[in-house]
């Protein structure tokens, strides 16, 4: 303890607000055993008090105030409201979010999980229909984002590719906005133009979610991957708070890493370990977001070197169908993020993530697929949590977290108790 046992102990009693009498019956202490643990420390009848009610005492502090905190959101309004995005119910950015309301939006996540672990299912969406239009290559953000809605009780259509929607014709991302949003409540969008998911939310009143918006941003990625980490640190009895990570690859254009840097950086003395290839290193306006908060961010082109030390190793694509100039030079031949080099330079309790896709080609600069035994890769598992943390975003913006709790009702098939054969014992779905 930091402070005097006298000092700890009127400050526990003033933040909690409570006497003398009635904090003794709190902490279950006799009156008097409280009363010699106050005392001053020379005097005779001081006393020490025990490591077990000082341990006591800070968890009950600690709980109050986040009590106090949950209380303060909730007369805040909805979250939905909070995180607007030009005072509509929209998620264009990370930057929409607090650390307070991103957890918020997790403790939603965490109500879906039965839901996503198939042990539950609910109505909630029951009519409301999802617009999913992908205007450029995508498996996990489309059908999660459309499984997520299924599941909520909605029901989905889907356009995918220029070629068979009529922006081919020439029609203008506002007509086509406007147009979609009277047959549908809620659109996801991806499009291979930074900016251009703006332009359809700027046109709309309907929720508009950001599936990815060229080398700009992909939110709900973001949220996955951080929703993840936490989960997993939790799992391995770490703080996020203090962290070391490394992000590596195409961090120039890949979105997923732009949005996961700031929202990390709500976080506290986090140490950022960015490896890139020449000409692929991530842009100054987002080293210049992460950085304000303090956090530390060191910059290598060495794999070797940038794996050390990391709490996560998030590694990414090559983004080659955004390259404009750039070659594939500025990598090494032996640049892939492998179970040798992992088990030579990495912390054996790291946990290594990806958004995927990852090229599994032979030779190819990126996730190797001989760590898929390996219980430090968590990609299936971040993949997984994909589905809970996109149903928390579509019942925050369609303001139906509320009921959720409630419309749980129990399946009646059953699913197999792991989905993968290869998932580590700890990624069960019981
Ligand atoms: N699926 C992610 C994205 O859409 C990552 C990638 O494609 O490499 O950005």
């Amino acid at each position: 303890m930091s402070v005097s046992q006298q000092v700890f102990l009127r400050d526990a009693m003033r933040r909690l607000n409570l006497t003398r009498d009635v904090f003794a019956v709190r902490i279950g202490v006799k009156r008097r055993a409280l009363d010699t643990w106050l005392l001053p420390e020379g005097s005779q009848e001081a006393r020490n008090m025990p490591e077990v009610v000082s341990r006591f005492v800070t968890e009950i502090v600690e709980n109050e105030a986040l009590l106090e905190k949950y209380a303060q959101s909730a007369q805040s309004g909805p979250l939905r409201d909070r995180i607007s995005y030009n005072g509509k119910h929209q998620l264009l950015s990370v930057d929409q979010f607090t650390r307070e309301s991103v957890e918020e939006l997790f403790r939603i996540a965490d109500q879906m999980q039965p839901i996503a672990r198939r042990q539950k299912v609910s109505r909630v969406l029951e009519g409301a229909v999802l617009g999913n239009l992908f205007f450029e290559a995508s498996t996990r953000t489309r059908v999660s984002f459309g499984a997520a809605f299924c599941r909520l009780g909605g029901s989905v259509c889907d356009t995918t590719g220029f070629t068979f929607s009529s922006m081919a014709k020439g029609e203008s991302i506002y007509d086509t906005s406007r147009v979609m949003s009277g047959y549908v409540d809620a659109l996801v969008i991806r499009h291979p133009e930074r900016g251009s998911v703006a332009e359809f939310a700027d046109a709309t009143n309907i929720p508009v979610i950001n599936g990815g918006d060229g080398a700009g941003e992909h939110p709900s990625q973001a949220l996955l991957d951080l929703y993840t980490i936490l989960t997993e640190f939790s799992r391995l009895g770490k703080l996020l708070d203090g962290a070391h990570i490394a992000m590596v690859g195409d961090l120039k254009y890949g979105r997923t890493v732009h949005s996961l840097i700031k929202l990390l950086a709500l976080y506290r003395d986090l140490k950022f370990t960015l490896v890139a290839p020449k000409g692929l290193e991530m842009p100054d306006y987002i080293l210049e977001q992460a950085g304000k908060r303090g956090h530390v961010i060191e910059q290598t082109s060495s794999l070797e070197q940038g794996l050390v030390g990391a709490d996560v190793v998030y590694a990414t694509r090559v983004q080659k169908e955004r390259f404009a100039d750039e070659q594939l030079e500025g990598y090494t031949a032996d640049f892939q993020v492998n179970k040798a080099i992992v088990d030579r330079c990495g912390r054996s309790d790291a946990i290594i993530m990806h958004p995927l896709p990852r090229d599994s080609r032979e030779g190819a600069h990126d996730l190797g697929v001989d760590l898929n035994h390996d219980p430090r890769l968590a990609i299936f598992r971040q993949a997984d949590n994909g589905i809970p943390v996109r149903m928390a975003i579509f019942a925050v913006l369609l303001g139906v977290e509320g009921l959720v709790q409630h419309s749980l009702r129990d399946v009646t098939w059953s699913p197999p108790s792991h989905i993968g054969p290869d998932d580590s014992v700890f990624h069960g779905i019981d």
